[in-house]
């Protein structure tokens, strides 16, 4: 059986952030990826650009060097691929971590393919694949999806979006730029406080102009073949419909860290326990690193914000191992 001094979970930005301070530290580990490299940017609506500077999506000190005042998806993925490659990270992709038991010395890691033990664990599983369901009639039909990709197959068609945040907001204005007929259904008053400055401007007109149709203060209440339902302070309206894009958020896999062990509070944050200092949770080798520290708190934790995790885990390891 492999045997490690941390296993990280998930090769998303922070868990190769982990993985750059492991192997600078001369610390045997590896990266467990359950899908591709930097999975979730992967699966990112393709013609997104980060509300990050470059600058602030580094790690390891390794410069990302962008073309764009913002980067793109596109260029996000050659960089966080050309740091794994030029650092020769331990990663094995397209294996899932399905379980973790403490065992007397460590851990016992049992993934899809095989079973490692492990001194520690950092798991870096991020929010991404999850989505907050609406819990409406319809939700579950192949017209709806929460995972907007690219405008092409909207063209001529009639698109609900859910949402106000940047997610939903980039997908409203990408559609109706590429021949949709757009709509907005926004619970709130008003497009999200945190849609990046310079694209709140542009929606705010379009929906000023009548180009895209909003309806604040609205919920949808209903999803059919050819025509949803949606609650407006009018009362309810019958809107013909050919798609919906749900930009309604995404959570961490919460299931997940319960199973491993990790205390999650009982509120609607649902935040895991864990020592700000060190990363450690409830669980004695096991740490939390990224924006799965957030619990449901989603907007709490950015690349930019956790990536100084992975140094705090690798230096707390290091010290209990007394080097
Ligand atoms: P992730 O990148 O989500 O990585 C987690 C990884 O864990 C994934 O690859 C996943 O496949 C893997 N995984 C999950 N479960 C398992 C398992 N059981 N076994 C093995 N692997 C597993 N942040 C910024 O700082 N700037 C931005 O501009 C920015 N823009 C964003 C735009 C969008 C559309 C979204 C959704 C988020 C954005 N964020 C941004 C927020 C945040 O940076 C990202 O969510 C970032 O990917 C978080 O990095 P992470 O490594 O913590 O998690």
């Amino acid at each position: 059986m492999q045997e490690y001094d941390l296993l990280i979970i998930g090769a998303g930005p922070i868990g190769l952030a982990c993985g750059l301070e492991a192997h600078r530290a001369g610390l045997r580990y590896v990266i467990v990826e359950k899908g591709s490299l930097v999975n979730s940017l992967y699966h990112y609506p393709a013609n997104m650009t980060f509300f990050s500077t470059s600058e602030r999506l580094e790690i390891g000190g390794v410069p990302f060097v962008s073309n764009n005042a913002k980067p793109t998806r596109a260029e996000a993925l050659e960089y966080y691929r050309r740091v794994a490659e030029s650092n020769h990270l331990h990663l094995n992709l397209y294996e899932r971590v399905t379980d973790v038991k403490q065992e007397e010395e460590g851990f016992l890691v049992t993934t899809t393919k095989t079973t490692y033990r492990a001194r520690h664990i950092a798991l870096a599983t991020g929010f991404y694949d999850i989505p907050m369901l609406m819990d409406v009639e319809g939700e579950e039909s192949p017209k709806v999806t929460h995972y907007y990709s690219e405008p092409h197959p909207y063209y001529r068609q009639k698109v609900l979006v859910v949402g106000a945040n940047n997610s939903a907001v980039d997908a409203a204005l990408e559609t109706w730029r590429k021949g949709a007929q757009v709509t907005m259904v926004i619970r709130q008053g008003e497009i999200g406080e945190r849609v990046k400055y310079w694209v709140r401007p542009d929606i705010v007109n379009r929906i000023q102009e009548g180009s895209i149709q909003a309806y604040f203060h609205s919920e949808l209440r209903a999803i059919r073949q050819h025509e949803v339902d949606i609650m407006t302070p009018e009362g309810l309206l019958t809107l013909p419909n050919d798609y919906v894009i749900a930009a309604t958020g995404y959570r961490p896999n919460l299931d997940m860290l319960r199973q491993f062990g990790v205390t999650v509070t009982e509120d609607d944050k649902c935040h895991p326990f864990y020592d700000p200092e060190t990363q450690e949770t409830n669980v004695p080798g096991l740490y939390l690193a990224g924006v799965v520290c957030g619990g449901l708190e989603t907007h709490v934790w950015f690349i930019e914000n956790s990536r100084v995790h992975a140094e705090k885990i690798v230096k707390d390891i290091m010290g209990k191992m007394g080097r």
